[in-house]
């Protein structure tokens, strides 16, 4: 049997619409039909070369949402029919020191979705059986997709960036971005955010899903904050999200990729501000935001596209034209 696939050839390259065979599902592994996927900005950085050494020929794609049709012999967690989701961390080694210690997101000898192995922009994908989540009832497939990537790892972003915090900034206003402004807003948390200097159309979008202030990332807010997030590839925000918060205030970095960071004066690190990365999820990030979500309820902003208009959302996604989050709809139901 065949399936249609957009399909990473070469990186810098588009994306190339092919007929693949539907992959056999390994004894551990489910075969999924794939509903929908998003397309999230890690998928950018991996047809732009950004990220190295991707899987070649590679289908991208780590925001799934699909129906298990078949079940390797060994899989006992999932059954045929069940409506599952599958993000970017799709195994681990279960042997390493990061995995030993609760921190299989920085697991040694990891697989990831859409990157190492393939993923889903195409109409079937495999994935390990302990590896995939339970979707819940209340969300249709496109929306749920982009919880599976900008939801998790906003997600795990929002937590690292600390307790108790009343005033969060935010830096790129996109997917994640207006997911977490959701999630912080229900937790009480005034949100400011940061866009492109002059784009007001970013600024009004993060204003209707509950920033208290939106403007240009240059700009320092009304009032300092506790914590802020950023999500834009560009390392020149560093220094000014850190100018940006209060003394013990932490900036995290939620992207697999940014430009260099430019020097900066000691003095805005100082006061125990602190600078950290966000590097994937673990499983527990999956099931407690899965959990959460309905109860805020966080409602994905979705723009949808056919398979084949893969290239065109990253497109989109280059020019920073998006509002919310793309997603391929590929077999609705
Ligand atoms: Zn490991
Ligand atoms: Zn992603």
């Amino acid at each position: 049997m065949e399936m249609r696939a957009m399909v990473l050839r070469e990186a810098g390259r588009p994306l190339v619409a092919e007929r693949l065979p539907v992959p056999e599902p390994g004894s551990d592994q489910v075969l999924i039909r794939v509903h929908t996927c998003g397309v999230c900005h890690t998928d950018l950085h991996i047809v732009d070369r950004e990220l190295p050494h991707p899987k070649l020929p590679l289908i991208p794609g780590h925001e799934i949402v699909g129906t298990v049709v078949r079940a390797g012999d060994r899989v006992e967690r999932r059954t045929n029919g069940e409506r599952v989701g599958v993000p970017w961390l799709g195994h681990t080694c279960g042997e390493c020191r990061y995995c030993m210690s609760g921190r299989e997101n920085l697991c040694d000898r990891p697989l990831f979705t859409g990157y190492t192995i393939d993923g889903g922009f195409a109409e079937y994908v495999v994935a390990d059986q302990n590896y995939v989540f339970p979707i819940p009832p209340e969300y249709g497939d496109a929306e749920a997709a982009p919880l599976l990537c900008a939801g998790l790892i906003g997600y795990r972003s929002y937590r690292l960036a600390g307790e108790g915090l009343t005033r969060l900034g935010i830096y790129g206003f996109g997917a994640a971005a207006h997911i977490i402004t959701q999630i912080a807003r229900y937790h009480g948390i005034r949100v400011y955010a940061f866009t492109r200097a002059g784009d007001a159309k970013a600024q009004d979008f993060a204003r209707s899903m509950g920033a208290t202030w939106a403007g240009p990332s240059t700009e320092r807010p009304p009032e300092e904050l506790d914590a802020a997030i950023i999500f834009a590839p560009v390392g020149l925000l560093v220094p000014e999200a850190l100018q940006a918060v209060a003394k013990g205030g932490r900036v995290v970095c939620g992207g697999i990729h940014m430009s260099d960071i430019p020097s900066f004066p000691y003095a805005i690190l100082w006061g125990e501000r602190m600078v950290r990365s966000v590097a994937n999820l673990t499983r527990a990030d999956a099931e407690e935001l899965l959990q959460l979500a309905p109860h805020v309820p966080v409602r994905a902003r979705v723009q949808r596209y056919p398979l084949e208009g893969a290239n065109e959302a990253l497109d989109q996604m280059r020019q920073g034209e998006l509002r919310g989050a793309a997603v391929l709809v590929i077999s609705e139901g």
